[in-house]
């Protein structure tokens, strides 16, 4: 355990003795996030409680620890698991080539295409054969540790089950019907915020080889939804779509497949700059190029390893001038102090980069994720800020905003998009109606 959080407990059991392990626990964690967030020694915030009953002492942190949320949210929207940092879980952020280790393959993609391409590339890696992937996750343990470096193996497999399929969203709000093919997983760059973190439970990254299996017009099944022209699949749920299509060519099966479904939306969601197949291919509009942007600030605190957003926008471009649409995500928004003038900034970006006629849509989307990820990021990633603001616990088991701060974004987000071009789609992701309806979205 951390020095300081034994130091915390220590100190609140000689200060409480009568409190019992569940108290001191809940006690050491907001005295843990506010030492961290008001940048004060501990022992300060510990010296200056003068109450001696626990609740009075729990709602004095909470105070301190919410001040904004406090009287506003029921008690038990404020998260407070218990602390295990570790030192050696902190994440790589070192982003060098990627050069697998070790290539662990499935005999039936022995004679694919993406085999074959990955033994050339790699010929210093060490192939091994596994029964199948399931029975290689039996048999290995798995932790944050061996997260760290699931860019030492790749995993080569054929998928069975999980090409298409609709977007999971979330309990109870309003979604866009969107559909994904589902084109690997895992991912080599280092958002503080990522899902996959709390969710990948192999080490390493997966590549199907029998995507083109899947590109079958009986199989694809896409959704309708007014807000859009036609109905909408993308890749980059659970990797980026583009990051590794240099060694994948994935894109050469995708854009020759919906450049002959034209009543599909296809989007390619990234953040690279690996756009070099898709220039030499040539785009069609209703395959579009998108990307998760953030204000400069937020994408140097939390988005190691990525491009600069000037670097994504000219990518960008190019995939205009090479025939295709683009699409932007603000996604997640991260409250800060100056975000207004970070997002807006990155909205004028975009429109002097692009002109709005060949962008399809953009989504907003605030911070959020599941309850467990907070520990996970706080090991991964232990000098984060986005952890320090008021999230709080929601119905669906997910850490979020409160309604009014998301609220601003959402309206003062889509204003600024708006000045630029009033006919653009701008929609929300994983928000319930209420705040669809409060934001002024048109559904
Ligand atoms: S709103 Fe977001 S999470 Fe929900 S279906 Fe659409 S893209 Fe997926
Ligand atoms: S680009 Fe996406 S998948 Fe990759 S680390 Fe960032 S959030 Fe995760």
């Amino acid at each position: 355990m951390d020095k300081i959080v034994i130091n915390i407990i220590q100190k609140l059991k000689n200060k409480f003795p009568i409190f019992g392990i569940n108290k001191i626990r809940e006690l050491t964690r907001l005295i843990f996030e506010i030492s961290k967030k008001e940048k004060i020694d501990f022992n300060n915030i510990i010296n200056q409680i003068d109450e001696t009953n626990y609740e009075k002492v729990k709602n004095l942190l909470l105070k301190r620890r919410y001040p904004q949320t406090y009287n506003i949210v029921p008690k038990d929207s404020f998260y407070l698991p218990d602390i295990n940092i570790s030192q050696k879980e902190q994440a790589n952020l070192n982003l060098k080539d990627f050069y697998p280790k070790k290539v662990y393959y499935t005999n039936e993609v022995i004679n694919s295409e993406l085999y074959n391409r990955v033994k050339i590339l790699y010929p210093k890696a060490i192939f091994t054969e596994i029964q199948s992937l399931k029975q290689f996750q039996k048999e290995n343990k798995f932790s944050i540790y061996e997260y760290n470096r699931r860019k030492e193996n790749l995993f080569l497999i054929n998928e069975k089950y999980d090409f298409f399929k609709p977007c999971p969203c979330t309990k109870n709000v309003h979604c866009c019907n969107y559909s994904i093919l589902n084109i690997g997983y895992g991912c080599l760059y280092e958002c503080s915020y990522c899902f996959l973190q709390g969710y990948q439970n192999v080490a390493g990254i997966i590549f199907p080889c029998n995507i083109d299996e899947f590109l079958d017009i009986n199989k694809i099944k896409p959704l309708n939804n007014n807000l859009f022209d036609l109905p909408r699949v993308g890749s980059g749920e659970f990797t980026d779509s583009l990051l590794f299509d240099d060694i994948t060519l994935f894109s050469n099966n995708i854009v020759k497949f919906f450049k002959e479904n034209q009543n599909i939306f296809f989007e390619f969601k990234t953040k690279s700059t690996n756009i070099n197949n898709l220039l030499k291919l040539g785009g069609s509009r209703n395959i579009v190029i998108s990307w998760s942007v953030n204000s400069e600030e937020m994408i140097e605190q939390n988005e190691y390893c990525t491009p600069k957003l000037e670097e994504r926008l000219l990518a960008a471009k190019q995939c205009v001038q090479a025939g295709f649409s683009v699409g932007f995500h603000f996604d997640p928004v991260i409250f800060y102090s100056d975000w207004k003038q970070g997002y807006k900034k990155t909205v004028n970006m975009i429109f002097d980069f692009i002109d709005g006629k060949y962008i399809k849509w953009i989504s907003i989307g605030s911070l959020r994720m599941p309850a467990t990820l907070k520990k996970v990021i706080e090991n991964r990633f232990s000098e984060n800020e986005i952890l320090d603001e008021e999230l709080l616990l929601a119905y669906d088991g997910k850490l979020r905003y409160e309604s009014t701060k998301r609220i601003e974004i959402y309206k003062y987000l889509s204003e600024q998009i708006k000045f630029h071009n009033s006919s653009i789609v701008v929609y929300l992701c994983m928000e319930d109606s209420n705040v669809w309806n409060l934001s002024k979205f048109k559904k």
